[in-house]
């Protein structure tokens, strides 16, 4: 065991640093699915379902009970407050069905955003204040990560200084609070697809906020052997008439977490924030294969771009959960060939494909 220079002890920093490295072994990513109880109302409305503890609890044991073969390419699964303690129709807890698979769980700790008073339409995301009693309670009930999500938006004046400041300060107090508690944070600075700017601007953007994230997570003396990064890949804005290929989106990405990553963080888990599920792994495959030499494992961690084929095929039917298993394990492996660099486009044929999951100021 090696002994880093920190201020956490040893134990700890070896114990966060293997949890990391496992969520992002080589081949497999995160399924993310934390959507808040408002969030997964809207799918559950869409296949004509009420939003009921139930229904979400029927959908989420669809995704965990997927065959053992969803752990070939899924390390992790981040979930939501109510799902830590939902079981299985046969009384197994969830978290048990996914350590039985060899998956880690983990939880969202965020609790969302809210207007930054005098801004120009930018949030603010909160949850601190009791945050160290519910890492420990989460660490309690199995979750050995976290995750924490701060949404910026690109805008003529935006996103401004203070938003900035204002994210890397929360993003480097919750990851230095769930390392206090033995959970690896995952880091999850968000620039918005929202708008109608060029793939130039989003790379800037990008790059001034990786900056003062990494500046601001040093100055709380965050171990970042023992933390993640979960940030948006480099795109032109959802509105910008001009397209650019995987390959430029690649070098662009590459190019602005190359400036702004430490080498020290092992693994950066990119959110799909919108695309479809075949461009969301299109995009992650040309990352993987741009030539650039890069020090951390680069791999998933994508909500939308996993489900939306899973969604489509169950349309919250019984008789179509066998089916809608098998669309989520296509997109798993997918993804995991991606994340080698090794994506054929071979699963082009599930039932979302190219159909956009871009909503405006999506909330998770
Ligand atoms: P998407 O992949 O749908 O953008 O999800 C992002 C996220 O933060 C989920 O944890």
């Amino acid at each position: 065991m090696t002994t880093y220079f920190s201020y956490l002890p040893s134990k700890l920093q070896d114990e966060l640093k293997k949890t990391a490295e496992a969520i992002v072994a080589p081949g497999k990513g995160i399924l993310a699915v934390d959507e808040a109880n408002d969030g997964i109302g809207k799918l559950l409305a869409a296949v004509n379902l009420n939003n009921t503890e139930e229904n979400r609890r029927r959908y989420r044991q669809l995704l965990f009970t997927a065959d053992d073969a969803l752990a070939e390419n899924i390390s992790a699964v981040i979930l939501f407050d109510e799902t830590v303690y939902q079981k299985t129709d046969d009384g197994v807890p969830f978290i048990k069905v996914l350590q039985q698979k060899g998956i880690i769980p983990g939880i969202k700790v965020d609790r969302d955003v809210v207007p930054l008073f005098l801004s120009e339409d930018e949030v603010t995301t909160q949850g601190l204040d009791d945050l160290a009693k519910r890492c420990a309670a989460y660490k309690e009930a199995g979750c050995r990560f976290a995750k924490w999500r701060c949404p910026l938006k690109i805008g003529t004046n935006t996103p401004s200084v203070r938003a900035i400041y204002d994210t890397a300060q929360i993003l480097a107090r919750y990851a230095s609070i769930c390392q206090s508690q033995g959970l690896v944070p995952i880091v999850e600075p968000d620039v918005l697809l929202d708008g109608d700017h060029d793939i130039i601007r989003t790379q800037k953007v990008t790059e001034i906020v990786l900056a003062a994230v990494y500046k601001a997570l040093n100055d709380h003396h965050v171990f970042l052997e023992g933390t993640l990064l979960k940030p948006n890949m480099v795109t032109p804005g959802q509105a910008c008439p001009k397209r650019n290929t995987p390959e430029e989106i690649a070098v662009a990405t590459v190019t602005a977490l190359l400036r702004g990553v430490p080498a020290a963080v092992p693994g950066i888990a990119f959110l799909s924030g919108g695309q479809s599920e075949e461009e969301a792994t299109l995009n992650l495959n040309a990352i993987n294969r741009t030539g650039l030499k890069t020090p951390w494992v680069l791999t998933f961690s994508y909500g939308r771009a996993l489900q939306a084929s899973v969604w489509k095929v169950w349309a919250g039917k019984d008789e179509n959960v066998g089916r809608a298993q098998a669309e989520l394990l296509k997109r798993t492996k997918a993804n995991g060939m991606a994340s080698l660099g090794k994506y054929g486009g071979e699963s082009i044929s599930s039932a979302a494909g190219y159909a956009s999951n871009f909503n405006k100021d999506y909330k998770y």
